[in-house]
């Protein structure tokens, strides 16, 4: 879908003459391509009005200026689809703060409600999962075994069979013990769609949830918008979660469920694993299905994994980058999480790793962390040269870290680049201090 109106896009900035003929061409494309991820042909009519629109208003407006309105109409249009303008419930530290998810069978809850369990946990809050999944069997011990991996308190039961009273039970069981957040999962499936409803509403009136969570099968297409809104009917969910964003998942689905019931999307899930899990931003969505990258949320990333960063952030402004400092550089990509995706935020890497397999590339990283993880205290702390002075360090180095001579001289030519950035950075900022 990106790469379609990503090129539809591009073709125009790249022709001559930006006639209506041209535009409309664009738009052609554009529309098909979102048609074909599924999403909702009235929102797909809209969108088109609205570039059209906005572009021959500001018919004044020329040659690359006029590209450049195209492609920011067109991108601010794409951001409006999945951007409902609404702010979701954010939980409040020291208080406790119930969430509960609803959503069909399959669609990912248990698993969803570890992840985001995880993300509270991590950032300091005291959390709980509560499984009122009384319907499905082996409901209790799938949280059990997901809740336990993650070193996450829970609560179930093997015996009783009503969701309601256990829902209750665990809830406030929780509550005593002053848990800021508390998570409820609950079944999804019954054998008359009434009755999962009725269960809803009463597990709701039961725990008093602060926020409804919709979990939604994120490739389900066209189906999303009615099993959203029938949803939203019956549980008034004040969220969303797209789960299943890595597969085959045109997103289109997802489109329309936000458009149906007006709710904002506030995570994704991107695969089966506890950290395949992300914020949703209606720019970054965009940015990243454009292939543009996406430098705020990579930031954004980064500032919540608090890597450590001080030591070499000051080195770099004195003009210094060692050995050791590239070592917690590469340390600190290990933590980010599967390097594709960290690829995906960066502009112009999208289309260059999209060659290399992530075990290619993780498997070179690792190497490259052996060997730092090799070298002695002085060796990490010198900028390198110091292997040039005597090339045995290489040799040994290399044995050391079950790697070849080359793979160290390419860790060391590395490392050189970046000092070399780094004085370059202290003259700039040098030149600067003294009004150059
Ligand atoms: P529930 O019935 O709604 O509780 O759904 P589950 O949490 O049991 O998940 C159903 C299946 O979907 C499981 O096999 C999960 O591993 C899988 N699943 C959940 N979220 C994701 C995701 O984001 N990506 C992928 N690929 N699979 C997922
Ligand atoms: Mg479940």
């Amino acid at each position: 879908l990106g790469r379609r109106i990503n090129g539809a896009i591009s073709d125009i900035t790249k022709s001559d003459v930006v006639d209506e003929n041209a535009i409309n061409l664009m738009l052609k494309e554009i529309c098909n391509a979102l048609l074909e991820a599924d999403v909702n042909f009235r929102l797909v009519a809209k969108l088109r009005e609205r570039i059209k629109t906005q572009i021959s208003s500001q018919e004044n407006i020329t040659g690359g200026n006029k590209k450049r309105l195209i492609q920011k109409t067109v991108f601010d249009e794409l951001v409006a689809l999945v951007d409902c303008q609404t702010e979701a419930y954010k939980p409040k530290k020291h208080q406790t703060n119930v969430i509960m998810f609803v959503g069909l069978q399959g669609a990912g809850k248990t698993t969803t409600c570890t992840k985001l369990a995880t993300y509270y946990q991590r950032r300091g809050y005291k959390t709980g999962m509560v499984c009122a999944d009384t319907f499905r069997a082996g409901a209790f011990d799938q949280l059990k075994q997901n809740a336990t991996k993650a070193k996450i308190p829970f609560f179930g039961s093997y015996t009783e069979t009503d969701p309601v009273k256990v829902a209750k039970s665990g809830v406030d069981k929780f509550r005593k013990e002053k848990f800021e957040i508390i998570i409820v999962d609950t079944s999804g499936r019954h054998r008359q769609e009434q009755d999962l409803f009725d269960e809803m509403v009463q597990i709701g009136n039961a725990v008093n949830p602060n926020q409804t969570i919709m979990v939604l099968d994120g490739a389900i297409g066209q189906a999303a918008e009615a099993q959203s809104k029938a949803f939203k009917e019956a549980a008034d969910f004040g969220s969303i979660i797209l789960t299943k964003m890595d597969g085959h998942a045109k997103g289109g689905g997802a489109i329309s469920a936000v458009a149906a019931t007006n709710t904002p999307i506030v995570f994704i899930g991107t695969g089966e694993h506890i950290t395949d899990f992300e914020t949703f931003s209606p720019k970054s969505f965009i940015s990243k299905l454009l292939g543009i990258g996406d430098i705020q949320g990579l930031m954004e990333h980064v500032k919540s994994l608090n890597l450590d960063q001080k030591d070499t952030i000051k080195n770099f402004q004195e003009g210094k980058f060692t050995l050791r400092d590239f070592q917690t550089q590469m340390g600190n990509m290990m933590k980010m999480g599967p390097l594709s995706k960290i690829a995906s935020m960066i502009p112009g890497m999208s289309n260059l790793m999209s060659g290399v397999s992530e075990e290619d590339a993780s498997y070179k990283l690792k190497r490259m962390v052996f060997i730092m993880d090799s070298m002695t205290k002085k060796e990490l702390d010198s900028n390198g040269d110091i292997f040039v002075d005597e090339p045995a360090r290489i040799v040994r180095v290399a044995r050391g870290s079950g790697t070849s001579v080359t793979d160290v001289e390419l860790v060391l030519l590395q490392s050189k680049t970046m000092s070399k950035l780094a004085k370059g950075s202290k003259n700039m900022m040098d030149m600067q201090k003294q009004g150059g």
